[in-house]
């Protein structure tokens, strides 16, 4: 059953309930969600549910009707996001999987690890323990792979998983790997899910060769009930009476399974099909279909494999198959996950920043975004460049940033699109704070130059724009477009051009050594800009831990039908909360369909609860983009 918390419930009628139903017999999980806080208890007590009811803190009891309970969406409706390491698999990320049917040695994993991460892949895997049809066929290194793989996994910093195929082996795999996988032949090895699901590691359980969905999802139940919370489902085709392929990939198990289940599913287009030439297609119909990742076998050498060679991708055929699934991204509201570059660098800290780390801004040194990100974080802060807006928020992926700052908006020219796709297209991503500017514009040259002498004037056309005014009082003078307002001023250091001029902040002068000639040159003094601070998602959790909120930031779609957006607006007027900003954006590859950007600012926790809620059921695809603290 599920038992539904009362908002800001005291510990002490938390653990009240805990007690009252464990010593019943019941297992009992607490799951916290985005709104509410909820105990799935488990077990066959079989007492009267009026009884929980009544206690003190209880808001509802609700049964759970499928046989599994831990797995089931009636307990948790909410996504589950399995992590493993840095990995995340789940949610509205593509994890994929990669490596060779089994480790041969220390130098062919090695050189699937580096092949297959420089792909792309986020986690690598390999048999170290192979379940063989025959018994005169390679088994395994054992213990010996699981080493190779380890170092491999080290070198190459990408978290590892292996087959588990015995109780007995349980223990010692521990010591090396990062996730375990389930295979085919051992999904209903019942004493196997025990031992595994005990040592509380993430698994990646394959549905077996004549499971049925609910077999699977009851196998899930069994690791689950043995105290891991972090399984992955793993389709990779089911017996039929088909035999082109070896195996037939069942894709509809996904939205199936989806429906039915909190747990990522992921596929495997390498067993499903048993060959080569069908991974491709297969791996991007799952894709497609809504699958949370793939795991796809790799061998450098296929034609020498010691097993799975004639289903196992060259290197040169994974890459187009990242490459493909990438392009396909943005049509499914999906984004890679990606693995940080630098482990170190999402370490998290848990309240204040403090100022060993890096934040990205998109411009060269100087920029506004670079003055913006000097006014949000402490000086120690190193300031990256980045040339693109895109690169800001890959850098922040990869963990080679722990922040980035994005402008969204200008008080004379208006929302910066581009970011607010961005954010929608990495939803590894959160909005963390914000900052705004004013944005004064100088006239800067290089020192000895006289306003008189200048020739020509170089910025970003809004800049010039912006300065019109200023610039019609020096008749004859050339306004060339540039890049950047910035990247403007080291042009002209660069250059030593004493007959030029640009228009850029204050900052850039210092930067490069120039002199402001003119500050607040400007037409209009009420120019603003407001940037967006982000995260990693991780990074984000850790840091709104007991932090108040006054603003919340969202996404979603509507139905189509009449009404659909108003009704969505009213449940925020409804709750008191008072919307800020309200953008259409097109779908990309949905032609004429929109996704609704809103921010608003929250009255208080609990209406901002209760609003998520009833907006999360009234709309769809429904994301919180991030929030930003009271002040
Ligand atoms: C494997 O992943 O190498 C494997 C043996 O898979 P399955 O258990 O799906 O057959
Ligand atoms: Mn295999």
């Amino acid at each position: 059953m599920i038992i539904v918390l009362e908002q800001h419930i005291a510990d002490e009628k938390k653990a009240h309930i805990r007690d009252f139903l464990e010593t019943r017999g019941y297992q009992v999980r607490e799951i916290i969600g985005e709104v509410e806080t909820v105990f799935g208890a488990v077990g066959t007590p079989g007492i009267d549910i009026r009884e929980v009811e009544l206690l003190d803190g209880v808001s509802k009891v609700v049964p759970i009707t499928r046989p599994y309970k831990l797995a089931s969406r009636e307990l948790k409706r909410e996504d589950t996001v399995v992590s493993i390491g840095p990995v995340k698999i789940g949610g509205n990320r593509i994890a994929v999987i990669a490596g060779p049917c089994a480790i041969e040695s220390r130098d062919q994993i090695f050189a699937t690890a580096e092949a297959v991460s420089k792909a792309g892949a986020v986690m690598l895997r390999g048999g170290a323990y192979k379940p063989r049809t025959s018994p005169y066929s390679f088994q395994g290194l054992g213990e010996e792979g699981l080493r190779f793989m380890r170092e491999a996994g080290d070198a190459y910093n990408i978290p590892i998983t292996t087959e588990v195929v015995s109780p007995n082996h349980v223990d010692i795999m521990t010591r090396y790997i990062d996730a375990f996988q389930v295979g085919a032949r051992n999904m209903q090895n019942f004493e196997l899910l025990k031992e595994v699901g005990a040592t509380g590691f993430p698994v990646i359980l394959k549905r077996g060769l004549a499971a049925t969905i609910e077999e699977w999802l009851m196998a899930a139940e069994y690791l689950m009930a043995h105290g891991t919370d972090n399984v992955v489902l793993c389709e990779r085709g089911i017996r039929t009476f088909e035999t082109y392929t070896r195996n037939t990939l069942d894709l509809s198990a996904i939205p199936v399974v989806q429906k039915l289940s909190h747990l990522p599913i992921i596929v495997d287009p390498s067993h499903g099909t048993g060959l080569r030439g069908k991974v491709l297609p297969m791996g991007l119909a799952a894709v497609a279909a809504g699958a949370n990742g793939l795991m796809v076998e790799v061998h450098t050498n296929p034609d020498q494999a010691l097993s799975d060679g004639p289903q196992s991708l060259f290197p040169e055929q994974f890459e187009k198959l990242m490459r493909d699934i990438e392009a396909m991204t943005p049509v499914l509201g999906k984004s890679m996950e990606h693995l940080p570059k630098k482990q170190h660098e999402i370490i998290l800290t848990s309240g204040k920043t403090t100022g060993q780390y890096r934040a990205a801004f998109q411009g060269v040194h100087g920029a506004y975004s670079e003055e913006a990100l000097r006014a949000y974080f402490p000086d120690e802060f190193e300031a990256v460049p980045c040339r693109s807006f895109r690169d800001v928020f890959e850098a922040v992926m990869t963990g080679e940033v722990k922040y980035g700052i994005i402008p969204v908006e200008n008080s004379l020219a208006g929302v910066i699109h581009e970011n607010l796709d961005l954010l929608m297209r990495y939803p590894g991503t959160r909005v963390i704070g914000e900052r705004e500017i004013r944005i004064i514009h100088s006239l800067i040259a290089l020192p000895g130059t006289g306003v008189s002498q200048v020739k020509r004037v170089y910025s970003h056309p809004q800049g010039l724009a912006q300065c019109e005014a200023f610039l019609d009082t020096l008749p004859g003078v050339e306004r060339i477009p540039f890049f950047d307002t910035a990247g403007a001023v080291a042009h002209l250091s660069k250059l030593q051009d004493f007959e030029s001029a640009a228009i850029a902040g204050e900052v850039a002068a210092e930067y490069y050594h120039m002199e402001v000639l003119k500050e607040g040159i400007e037409t209009n003094p009420k120019n603003y800009t407001r940037f967006y601070v982000i995260s990693r998602e991780e990074v984000a959790e850790v840091e709104a831990k007991g932090r108040k909120v006054s603003r919340v930031i969202m996404v979603f779609s509507t139905p189509d039908e009449p009404g659909a957006l108003f009704k969505c607006l009213r449940i925020l007027a409804e709750n008191g909360l008072n919307m800020k900003k309200l953008e259409s954006r097109p779908i990309l590859g949905k032609p004429w369909e929109y996704m609704f950007f809103v921010e608003t600012e929250v009255p208080n926790q609990q209406s901002c609860s209760k609003a998520l809620e009833e907006l999360r059921e009234a709309s769809d695809n429904f994301r919180v983009l991030g929030t930003i603290p009271a002040r």
